[in-house]
């Protein structure tokens, strides 16, 4: 069975590569009735925050990137990272190195006088243990000196790196806390991780971390290094870009269904198919997928991406979702009457939304009490000549049966004996139903408001 992780170090918010990489992971294993782990890389004390830790946990849970079981602190798994580092100790596969800050400075000076590699070459690696002194040491791995090591990555193809070029890094420091190098290897194998998908910036750790697999003998976890993504230009994501953060997106009124489909195709592609849903997205992903270059952030895209997700997504899940965008932005929820307007409203107005702003300014008309307000455009539309057709009007929608055939009959009939286009009959009745002239079609406000509001509209503006 399938196993991932995401293994963030809670320094900071979920930045928006984070979440692509916990949405691949979370993808794959969901795709193939596997299992999402949450590991929280806190060995970093200095760094580590609680407020990070609860930001990234936010994040993810908007992103409904759920994960199985509990999260899992690093920290709190350090004696069990030493018991692995003192097994390696017991089977010679590592040593006790007693050298000083000062040696291993003092043997670098020296490397680079001659021109040779300063990579630390420890006197303590093959000394007999009966000479070792009284003194501090840290745990090195016994790295091969000779050869090399091949990680075979799913996304990068083979990667070979001479083992002349690995020194024999610490397992464990001289106050007995274990490196992050050994933890993740440790956790990794514990937590019976069966794939690991992260940045490509961890590359050159998965050469490291195989020394760790070899010596214990443990197997390695198919490893799939996805390229990072990039801002617009081409250029390496940074501060300067903006929207960094997931928090931001949601802030900016993207669902999180378009965040998912467009994090998934930034990096990954299933051939042409640019709009998908979570079911197909699990199903289709595979790391065959994953591109060797760097993805670009593209907004057009993320915005047509939420457009069609609006149009698709159920009326109360979407509003559901509305109530949660305005609570993180710290507004008040809408009392239940204009939220079970809003319901009503929902299917005339998620068209093509490209944020829930646009769903709630198109969803004035149903926000908004009488008398309304016309703005600067209404209000012209309500000229003297159209508020007498919308007279003409209203005695017609006293008593037409309130069906769309009917009120557009009703309509299409004035303006036809007028010898009028029906937009000079529905853009005053625009006005007067919505207040503005970016509205749903006057049939689907006249239907959703129903005969006795659009009525009483009608008279604010034509008594
Ligand atoms: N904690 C690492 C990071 O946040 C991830 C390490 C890994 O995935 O192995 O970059």
């Amino acid at each position: 069975p399938v196993v991932t992780r995401f293994a963030p170090s809670p320094t900071g918010y979920l930045h928006i590569g984070g979440a692509r990489t916990a949405l691949f992971n979370w993808l794959y294993a969901r795709g193939r009735g596997g299992k999402f782990l949450l590991r929280i890389e806190d060995t970093d004390r200095e760094r580590s925050t609680p407020e990070a830790t609860e930001a990234i946990l936010k994040g993810l849970t908007w992103l409904g990137l759920d994960w199985d079981g509990e999260p899992i602190s690093q920290f709190d798994r350090a004696d069990r990272h030493a018991e692995v580092a003192h097994q390696l100790l017991s089977e010679g596969k590592a040593y006790k190195c007693f050298a000083t800050q000062e040696e291993i400075e003092a043997f670098r000076e020296a490397a680079r006088a001659d021109g040779r590699s300063t990579l630390y070459r420890s006197p303590w690696r093959d000394a007999d243990p009966a000479t070792h002194p009284d003194a501090p040491f840290v745990v090195r791995v016994k790295a091969p000196l000779e050869g090399e090591t091949i990680i075979h990555d799913q996304v990068q193809g083979d990667v070979r790196i001479r083992n002349d070029q690995l020194d024999d890094m610490v397992l464990l420091r001289s106050d007995g806390t274990p490196t992050y190098m050994l933890a993740v290897v440790v956790d990794d194998h514990d937590m019976g991780i069966t794939h690991v998908i992260r940045g490509d910036d961890h590359l050159n750790n998965a050469a490291r971390q195989m020394l760790v697999y070899t010596a214990l003998g443990w197997n390695v976890p198919i490893w799939a290094h996805i390229p990072l993504i990039h801002g617009p230009d081409g250029k390496k994501l940074s501060k300067r870009h903006g929207a960094l953060g997931v928090e931001e997106y949601q802030l900016m009124g993207y669902p999180a269904a378009a965040m998912r489909n467009y994090l998934a195709r930034l990096g990954w592609s299933h051939g042409d198919d640019e709009f998908f849903t979570d079911s197909q997205a699990q199903e289709w992903f595979d790391l065959k997928g994953i591109g060797k270059s760097p993805a670009r952030l593209d907004f057009k895209k993320l915005d047509h991406l939420t457009g069609q997700h609006m149009s698709v997504a159920d009326d109360a899940a979407l509003l559901h979702e509305l109530q949660a965008y305005r609570s993180a932005k710290g507004e008040q929820p809408f009392p239940k009457p204009r939220n079970d307007a809003l319901l009503t409203a929902m299917p005339f107005v998620k068209e093509k939304a490209k944020s829930f702003d646009q769903i709630i300014e198109k969803a004035h008309f149903v926000l908004v009490d009488r008398p309304l307000v016309p703005d600067e455009k209404a209000a012209k539309a309500l000229d003297d000549v159209s508020r007498g057709i919308l007279r003409e009007l209203t005695p017609r929608l006293q008593t037409a049966s309130w069906t769309r055939t009917e009120l557009e009959d009703s309509v299409a009939a004035l303006a036809q004996e007028h010898g009028l286009g029906l937009g000079k009959v529905a853009q005053p009745l625009r006005a007067a139903l919505a207040g503005k002239m970016a509205s749903p079609s006057v049939f689907d406000m006249m239907l959703v408001l129903g005969r006795a509001e659009t009525l009483a509209r009608l008279a604010d503006v034509t008594d």
